[in-house]
């Protein structure tokens, strides 16, 4: 696996795929500079080399050109984070662009406006790949958000880098920690899946069986699996097409040795509400007329001693409604087994959308191993797919 510290950027103009899409208030000011701080070790590395970096990168999902969608506001949070001048080129291939990126010396950087202004962007389109590959010596992709999509900037391009393309180095970092799970991990192996929909999750469970010892369904695909077996489970979430699912992925996991976890207690609410009336149920006997929406101190206690006796842990989902106060308490007491277990020399990966959101609403981040910064591209890699972003550098 080549990375940009394989390489010496000196004089040289990197072409680097970063992911800067970023969300905007409304006054189109930069709310949350992860993503940009997530690039940075890359950009200084090769600003250091004595080379200069074209960014390239989408914003939105813009249909046309729209203003608020244009990567001008963020150029000041670019430079403020990178802490040199950044240049902007108000379109990413043509002119504009080749003109910016002639006049952009070593040790600078230049920013090139929205890519996805260009329908062939994400088309996967050969040409406008083909544009955008004159604007660089060597082409290094760092957006493991997007690395899951076969879009022009980030696959196709590869094409035209021959010995000249590499990881940068958060891609680096997230392929390396997936892999710590995936791969050659320590065991005792515990994957806990929670989250609303066990439809969304099949794949992956089906992927991971084959590398874990402990399985934890959690949250509300928890309760399919409870009534396929036969429990009680009122208003809880459900998925009446999925119960033989359930059942099958019971069995596969019996099948190849693996403990499966349910929950054993859960809060039951009479509304989906902070201001529901709740109480304390066995999992499988929930009230008539009531829902499931948080785990249970019993649960609580069982989840934590299994992630307290495992040596690698993922974490993929919520285990209660954790954005209402009131039904955070068990995704809080499972991050903070989680966080005691990596204390004590556990290797801890928490990835996939929602569970990084509790992750870092409730201040677990610096406490566990590895933060996936990629939503949609860690569960695909956690499904077993090749991602085109990855697979075009390393062909
Ligand atoms: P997912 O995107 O599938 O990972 O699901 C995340 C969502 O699941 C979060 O918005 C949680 O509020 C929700 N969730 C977790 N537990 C439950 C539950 N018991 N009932 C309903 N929703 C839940």
């Amino acid at each position: 696996m080549k990375t940009v510290n394989d390489f010496n950027f000196k004089g040289k103009k990197a072409l680097i795929r970063v992911d800067f899409n970023v969300p905007l208030n409304e006054n189109l000011e930069v709310t949350d500079t992860s993503r940009i701080e997530a690039a940075k070790a890359t950009i200084i590395k090769i600003l250091e080399d004595g080379g200069s970096c074209v960014l390239m990168s989408h914003l939105g999902r813009p249909k046309e050109n729209e203003a608020k969608f244009s990567l001008k506001n963020i150029v000041e949070s670019v430079r403020d984070i990178m802490g040199v001048n950044v240049h902007f080129a108000g379109d990413c291939i043509g002119k504009m662009a080749t003109e910016a990126v002639a006049n952009c010396a070593p040790g600078e950087i230049l920013l090139l406006e929205n890519l996805r202004y260009h329908s062939e962007e994400i088309a996967g389109d050969r040409d406008f790949a083909e544009k955008l590959s004159k604007l660089g010596d060597i082409y290094v992709n760092d957006a493991f958000g997007t690395a899951h999509r076969a879009h022009a900037s980030t696959a196709v391009i590869a094409d035209f880098f021959p010995g000249q393309k590499c990881f940068g180095l958060l891609l680096a970092s997230e392929i390396e920690n997936i892999n710590k799970v995936l791969g050659n991990s320590t065991r005792p192996v515990t994957a806990i899946i929670g989250g609303a929909k066990v439809s969304s999750k099949i794949t992956i469970i089906e992927n991971i069986l084959e590398k874990i010892d402990h399985l934890i369904i959690a949250g509300g695909m928890a309760f399919t699996f409870v009534k396929a077996q036969g429990g009680k489970i009122g208003n809880s979430l459900v998925e009446n097409d999925k119960l033989d699912l359930a059942l099958d992925i019971l069995k596969q996991a019996k099948a190849k040795g693996v403990e499966v976890h349910l929950p054993i207690d859960s809060v039951a609410a009479d509304a989906f509400s902070e201001k529901a009336n709740t109480k304390v149920e066995p999992i499988d006997a929930i009230s008539d007329g009531w829902m499931g929406l948080d785990a249970g101190p019993a649960t609580n206690a069982h989840f934590a001693a299994v992630v307290l006796g495992s040596k690698t842990i993922l974490w993929n989902g919520p285990v209660g409604v954790f954005e209402l106060s009131k039904f955070s308490n068990g995704t809080i007491a499972l991050g903070q087994a989680i966080t005691k277990a990596t204390a004590e020399g556990c290797f801890s990966l928490v990835g996939g959308g929602d569970s990084v959101a509790a992750v870092k609403q409730f201040g677990f981040s610096d406490k566990v191993s590895y933060v996936s910064t990629g939503g949609g591209a860690m569960l695909e890699m956690l499904e077993g797919k090749i991602l085109p972003g990855i697979q075009a550098i390393s062909s």
